[in-house]
C-alpha cells in the first residue's frame, strides 16, 4: 500500500485530524479526495487575564486592589469641582447678606432699582474678605454697578456707619493672601445655608 492521498488505497491514519465527514465522503468516492480534503481551522486560544501573571500572588488581593482603584476613581469623579463649590458658596453667602439687610439697598436713594445684590466693599478677588460679613452689604443693581466705577459712595457710607478704623481694619484683612480649598467652600456653604 502506498501512503499517498492520490491513490485509492490511501490510509487516513496519517491524517488524524481530518473531519469525519470528509473522511467518510472520500471513502465513498475516492475521486473527490483532492477537492474535499479540508483540515479544521486552528482554534484560537482565548487570552485569559490572569492576576498571577499581572504580578499579584493572591487573586483576591488583586480583586480588592482593582475594586479599590475603581472606587477611588468614582469617588474622585463624584467630588464637586472647586469652581462649582465657589459658585455655590457665593450664592449662599449672597442670599444670607441680602436677607440680613432685609433686601434693602444700603445706599438707598431715588435711583435704586428693584434687584438687590450682595455688594463687596473690597472686591471679591481678595479671598480673605470675600465672605467677610463686614465687607458685604445689600446693594441694588444700580448701586452695585455704580460702585464699580465710583467706589467712593460705598466707602463713604461704610466709614460714616462703622468708622474709619473699621474700614482700615478691613483693608488690612483683605491684604492677607488666603487660598481656598474644597473644605473652605464647604464650610462657608454649611455655615451660611442655615444661618439666620
Ligand atoms: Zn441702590
Amino acid at each position: 500500500m502506498v501512503d499517498s492521498p492520490l491513490t485509492k488505497e490511501f490510509e487516513f491514519v496519517s491524517f488524524p485530524k481530518l473531519h469525519e465527514e470528509v473522511k467518510k465522503s472520500v471513502l465513498d468516492d475516492p475521486d473527490k479526495i483532492v477537492k474535499k480534503l479540508k483540515f479544521p481551522k486552528p482554534v484560537k486560544e482565548k487570552k485569559v487575564r490572569n492576576y498571577r501573571d499581572m504580578g499579584f500572588n493572591n487573586p483576591t488581593m488583586a480583586n480588592k486592589r482593582k475594586l479599590a482603584r475603581k472606587a477611588h476613581k468614582t469617588l474622585k469623579k463624584r467630588l464637586p469641582s472647586i469652581s462649582s463649590l465657589k459658585r455655590k458658596a457665593d450664592n449662599v453667602f449672597s442670599k444670607w447678606i441680602r436677607e440680613r439687610d432685609n433686601n434693602i439697598c444700603v445706599l438707598k436713594s431715588e435711583k435704586c432699582i428693584l434687584t438687590i445684590q450682595a455688594g463687596h466693599l473690597i472686591k471679591r478677588g481678595k479671598m480673605n474678605t470675600r465672605y467677610d460679613e463686614e465687607n458685604v452689604h445689600a446693594l441694588c443693581m444700580y448701586h452695585n454697578y455704580l460702585d464699580f466705577h465710583e467706589p467712593q459712595h460705598y466707602i463713604a457710607w461704610f466709614v460714616k456707619k462703622y468708622g474709619s478704623d473699621k474700614y482700615l481694619e478691613l483693608v488690612e484683612r483683605s491684604k492677607q493672601i488666603r487660598q481656598f480649598k474644597r473644605g473652605n467652600f464647604i464650610y462657608i456653604i454649611a455655615r451660611y445655608e442655615n444661618k439666620t
